[in-house]
């Protein structure tokens, strides 16, 4: 790989990293974001799930305008009621035991990659390995792009890290076959529905499968609910639409509404994997954070939005199929809840740029999948004009 080194004079000073889109927004209220000029945007995106309450939600601004005039930050040296308190939320509303807080996703797939290599190295198993999914999508540092299934995102960085073994996602047989070839698993890494890959759904009854095997195997699960946690899908995590346990859960983006946090989760053997000294973080679960994340529980857990994402969800595949009827440019609506996945039959080239004309906002993921995430708290009538805004936006192609 060469490539010119010098950043190009009169550049950004932020590192281009991004292919950023013309437009840049002011202000937001509920599902609406607005540009410098005053123009709304319907949200479909949140921030790509993490503003699951809408913009400028009154319960967060409230708990953390409150926050601030309290106390932002002190330090993991130091009790933190809040955080405990988040702690125990999260593990009644889970099922967990307990839990490490971070600040972003990578950052909770790190933690659980750090509790599987230790779990492993509990029993002698001196080069544990993790088995990790085809169409996987874990973060961006060095341990998560290498469970990461995308080359271009890894590409450029090796030496990768060892100890990652990559098989067929939704297929146990795939499971099976890689295990049998494969010496000292010692967890699965998954995500409940792949969110980057596409919005995959694996057939009903594979995390049951998966933790059936998991069992039989000592091996720990653990799922990646970086997307499809914190009431999205229907359930607060998808794992609960299969009524099953994970060792190991993560999360991140909806859990603190815009403000960063996340959280890796452990139950049972490995809940006491992480002892003193195995794992911190400067910032994770502070107490702005923290007030965050209650406020996100308060409102997903007194308004039913799990529930309800359900509905919204449904009313708003029911609208695109019925309103694209006819038409041959749908494949397939797929997803559960607000995270929804709509494969075109041609490219998606141009839909977002499309749809921001008639201001919405969404993007797109691989070559033919439209993706929706919108906020938890939209109203019927939101569902509908996001629904007739992206006919709209689909028809004018
Ligand atoms: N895991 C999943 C399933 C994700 O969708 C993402 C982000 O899109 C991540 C991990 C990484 O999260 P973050 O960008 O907060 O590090």
């Amino acid at each position: 790989m060469t490539q010119n080194l010098s950043a190009d004079a009169g550049q950004s000073h932020v590192m281009p990293t991004y292919a950023r889109l013309p437009v840049s927004f002011e202000r937001g209220k509920g599902v609406w974001l607005y540009n410098a000029e005053g123009n709304p945007y319907l949200d479909a995106l949140t921030g790509i799930a993490v503003c699951g309450l809408g913009h400028a939600h009154e319960g967060v601004r409230h708990a953390i305008s409150q926050q601030a005039d309290t106390l932002l930050h002190t330090s993991n040296l130091y009790e933190i009621d809040l955080q405990s308190r988040l702690a125990d939320r999260l593990c009644e509303v889970s099922g967990m035991d307990n839990v490490f807080f971070c600040n972003s996703g990578a950052e909770s797939n790190e933690a659980a990659i750090k509790i599987a290599r230790m779990y492993g190295h509990c029993q002698d198993i001196d080069n544990p390995t993790i088995l990790v999914m085809r169409g996987a999508f874990h973060g961006r540092t060095l341990a998560t792009l290498t469970a990461t299934a995308n080359r271009k995102i890894q590409a450029g960085f090796e030496p990768l890290l060892s100890g990652f073994v990559r098989t067929e996602f939704g297929d146990m047989d795939a499971v099976r076959a890689t295990a049998k070839n494969t010496k000292h698993i010692v967890a699965v890494l998954a995500e409940p529905i792949q969110g980057e890959a596409g919005i995959n759904q694996p057939p009903k009854g594979y995390l049951q499968e998966l933790r059936k095997h998991c069992d039989a195997e000592g091996w720990l699960l653990m799922l990646d609910e970086v997307q499809t946690g914190n009431g999205r899908t229907g359930k607060y995590f998808a794992f609960q639409h299969e009524d099953i346990l994970p060792d190991v859960l993560t999360t991140a983006k909806g859990l603190g509404n815009g403000v960063p946090i996340g959280a890796c989760l452990a139950a049972g053997k490995a809940a006491g994997v992480l002892g003193l000294g195995a794992h911190a973080t400067t910032f994770g679960g502070n107490l702005l954070a923290c007030a965050a994340a209650h406020a996100v529980l308060d409102t997903i857990l007194d308004e039913g939005l799990a529930a309800r994402a359900s509905e919204l969800g449904e009313r708003i595949r029911d609208g695109v199929d019925q309103g694209l009827k006819g038409s041959n440019r749908i494949k397939e609506i797929r997803g559960l809840g607000l995270m929804i996945g709509i494969e075109l039959a041609d490219e998606t080239k141009g839909v977002v740029q499309a749809a921001m004309e008639k201001g919405l906002l969404l993007n797109c993921i691989g070559d033919r999948v439209v993706r929706l995430l919108p906020a938890l708290t939209m109203t019927d009538e939101e569902a509908d004009e996001l629904v007739q805004r992206l006919v709209a936006t689909l028809e004018s192609l």
